[in-house]
């Protein structure tokens, strides 16, 4: 199985050296070229999608997220399942309940669940954005993720090599007035919590991005991935900056390609061939079934399943592509990355960083 995994290097190896001495940076084909979608929420098996991204040449981690819904449990069973029966599709990554913070065994508690989660396979650890603008302590002030409740947790991931997914903060957009011409525009105006422009006593967009530095800062050899352009999607220099200081830091794109195309398309290509190996394809579809009061219908299944491949191709011909397009509204210059690049972008790094090769070793079926 092992092998599989090998031989395939080699060849992608070969590849890209053949490539290289040709002088031909023809792109691969959508279909030829290996995908990770390193950010998901699939919590069904739902063949019809196996099948899609067996055909597209698509693989996902999946992210279990903090289910305030009491779902928590349900959620992780769901992912376990999948990574069980299609470790080659869906390795997977949990999460834990951040609520209880204040209770004396809390991180105790957490890291035996999270012990629990690594005993089923799982390649990381997810902490979503509530932590720093939804939970609090019994006084009233927002809970950071910085906060030395945490570290006891955050050192048990550094020292046993398992990569914190964080999605911390929002992007800057939550901090300004509602902006029709914002691509956030519609998300804050329908979810006024996550929106904390003019609101008293909440942290500050700068605060948060300050308590993650802050959490690499004290658990240096710890993995961070900045999930959505970690937060910083307006400026791209601020994210370099991360990169240079902490080399355990890596970020994804996913949900904000709609960020990407806001910048110039030569700044944006200089900025993924100077860290080729630190940024990795991510989309941020949710797929979960269970808890609804009817399930989805077969109409809903296919329009569900149609959206996932024109926004995986979309997203590809933005990446990979050349010429003018059009991406979230806006005229842009596709990337065309090298294929080096985009073989670190879209499989080689996710790999690497959630050490995917054994999950990958068996074929697909
Ligand atoms: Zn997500």
């Amino acid at each position: 199985m092992r092998c599989f995994a090998s031989i395939l290097n080699a060849l992608l190896l070969l590849s890209a050296a053949v490539s290289h001495a040709a002088g031909d940076e023809k792109s691969p084909t959508y279909e030829q070229q290996l995908k990770i979608d390193v950010h998901s929420h699939v919590f069904e098996d739902f063949p019809a999608l196996n099948d899609l991204f067996r055909r597209i040449n698509m693989r996902t981690v999946n992210i279990c997220v903090p289910a305030g819904d009491g779902h928590l449990e349900e959620m992780h069973r769901a992912a376990n399942e999948l990574s069980r029966k299609y470790p080659e599709l869906y390795p997977c990554i949990a999460t834990f309940d951040l609520r209880g913070h204040d209770r004396r065994d809390y991180a105790e508690k957490v890291i035996a669940w999270l012990d629990g989660q690594f005993a089923l396979g799982v390649v990381g650890v997810k902490i979503w954005k509530e932590v720093g603008m939804e939970i609090k302590d019994h006084d009233g002030k927002f809970v950071l993720p910085d906060d030395p409740r945490f570290d006891p947790i955050y050192a048990h991931l550094a020292k046993l090599g398992k990569p914190l997914h964080a999605h911390l903060a929002e992007p800057i957009d939550a901090w300004l007035p509602l902006d029709p011409t914002s691509p956030y525009f519609s998300y804050y105006s329908k979810r006024p919590e996550w929106h904390f422009h003019g609101k008293p006593g909440v942290p500050s967009h700068a605060d948060l991005i300050a308590a993650r530095d802050n959490i690499m800062r004290k658990h240096p050899t710890l993995v961070v991935i900045g999930a959505h352009l970690a937060s910083l999607g307006h400026d791209l220099d601020a994210i370099a900056n991360r990169l240079e200081r902490f080399p355990n830091f890596h970020i994804e794109v996913a949900a904000r390609a709609r960020d990407l195309v806001r910048h110039p398309s030569d700044k944006v290509r200089a900025f993924f061939l100077k860290y080729p190996d630190r940024i990795m394809y991510g989309l941020d579809v949710m797929w979960k079934p269970f808890g609804r009061v009817t399930p989805p219908s077969g109409l809903e299944r296919r329009s569900h399943l149609q959206m996932l491949e024109t926004r995986y191709r979309e997203d590809f011909n933005y990446y990979a592509g050349q010429g003018t397009m059009r991406y979230a509204e806006r005229q842009v210059e596709a990337l065309h990355l090298p294929c080096a690049v985009l073989e670190q972008f879209y499989n080689g790094n996710a790999r690497r960083i959630y050490k995917l090769d054994a999950l990958q070793s068996s074929p697909v079926r």
